[in-house]
């Protein structure tokens, strides 16, 4: 490894900020030649990832700074001139309708390519497509699953018809006369968590029954047996919390998880371990985000792969976090020629088989690979979402600490809580990064 390569993050991202334009000097714009059959200037060389919630909309409304922010992104016929993506932890809705929704908030054209939800990457967990999968979640998560090439799946609410003795905790709700067919029904080979769910104590029981029955929840286990390890356990977004219209953050999934694996390690005294964990600040996510922006970026026609990432998110723990999280695993993989860049991050704490695995980008085997070129992934954190100032100034009690981060990232680095860049809104936030990528 090159004495480069251990230089901390934040001194990278200080030296790389440094090096950019102050703002309000002279500058000197590209030429726009817009020969390339888009609204782009062919020379560009950066993109953006957006998130979605405390930055364009808070709850349903629409963040007054948001249509401007996304006006100066589009030439006059609507077409993107800067690659472009939506990166949301979101995951109870398809990419389609995501993409109509954000077409609607911001008045231009949003194509779904443009979209990456929480799930998104669990298309390239191919190992699992043809396992028989039980889903947990809201929203059309049945669709998505199989839209995601999931082929075999069951959503909590069946698995609760065919083992109805199972759900006890609502008084009310409980059935104890067996169903006729429980015991023909194939055992469950892997576990998909796509958002919270409603009615947490249902999805809480039965998926510890799933876990500890080894997938066929009518089957006890002998006395003092665990099957461990468990059945593969895939899931999507982990924020412990997020802002909706309320005054104060909301549980997220992060929070139905924490419960999840708290239950797991008191009932069996052994660690749930999660094969794969989506969504952001998963660096798994962040790969996945680039390679659908380098992508667009060559659809649009650009001469060169994009460099500059620019991650503009409200939130401290998913989206500052992941932003410089990815940008480490950008620098171990360039200074050490692509490979044991998991390593050199210092990704896999305790190896396969322990809770590093969740993270693990190296051993999916995917047709994305060639699609990496960033140099650079930057942090821009704006003060429209979970993140606000307080009255002096200073960061205020939401700025959240790093230890609401989910477990499998802890211990963390308190450098990596720190922006790239702070501003007001996502129009600072555009504008700042016009200024200094020298473009109009
Ligand atoms: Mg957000």
């Amino acid at each position: 490894m090159s004495r480069m390569a251990r230089r901390p993050l934040a001194n990278l991202i200080r030296a790389a900020a440094a090096g950019g334009p102050k703002r309000g000097g002279a500058i000197q714009s590209r030429a726009a030649s817009s020969d390339a059959g888009s609204g782009a200037d062919d020379d560009v060389d950066f993109g953006f990832l957006f998130d979605i919630d405390g930055v364009i909309v808070r709850g349903r409304e629409v963040l007054p700074f948001a249509p401007n922010a996304f006006r100066k992104l589009v030439d006059g016929a609507g077409r993107f001139r800067v690659p472009t993506v939506f990166v949301t932890n979101a995951g109870n809705r398809m990419r389609r309708s995501k993409a109509e929704q954000l077409s609607n908030w911001l008045g231009i054209d949003v194509t779904e390519d443009q979209v990456v939800m929480s799930h998104s990457p669990l298309k390239m967990y191919k190992e699992y497509h043809d396992k028989h999968v039980l889903v947990t979640g809201q929203g059309p998560i049945y669709d998505i699953a199989k839209q995601l090439g999931f082929k075999k799946v069951t959503t909590m609410k069946t698995l609760r018809h065919v083992f109805p003795s199972l759900d006890a905790v609502d008084h009310k709700r409980r059935r104890a006369a067996p169903c006729g067919f429980s015991e023909f029904f194939p055992p469950i080979e892997a576990v998909v968590l796509f958002g919270e769910p409603t009615r947490w104590e249902t999805s809480l029981q039965l998926l510890i029954d799933v876990l500890v029955t080894d997938g066929h929840p009518s089957a006890k286990p002998p006395a003092r047996t665990v099957h461990y390890p468990h059945l593969p356990v895939l899931a999507c977004n982990m924020d412990l919390q997020w802002m909706a219209e309320a005054v104060m953050p909301r549980f997220g999934h992060g929070a139905f998880l924490v419960s999840l694996e708290n239950l797991y390690k008191k009932i069996t005294g052994r660690d749930l371990i999660y094969t794969a964990l989506v969504g952001k600040p998963s660096e798994v996510t962040y790969r996945h985000g680039e390679h659908v922006l380098q992508l667009e970026a060559r659809k649009m026609g650009l001469k060169k792969p994009i460099k500059s990432i620019y991650c503009i998110g409200d939130n401290v723990c998913t989206d500052i976090f992941g932003a410089n999280l990815y940008n480490r695993y950008i620098q171990s993989t360039r200074w050490n020629g692509g490979e044991s860049a998991e390593a050199a991050a210092g990704l896999l704490p305790g190896g396969y088989g322990e809770i590093g695995l969740s993270r693990s980008i190296d051993r999916l085997i995917t047709d994305e690979s060639e699609l990496e070129t960033a140099e650079n992934c930057f942090s821009v954190l704006v003060e429209t979402g979970v993140f606000s100032r307080d009255s002096m100034g200073g960061f205020a009690s939401s700025y959240s600490p790093l230890e609401h981060s989910p477990r499998d990232f802890l211990p963390a680095e308190t450098s990596f809580q720190e922006p790239t860049y702070t501003v007001r809104n996502v129009l600072e936030a555009v504008e700042l990064i016009f200024e200094k990528e020298r473009f109009k």
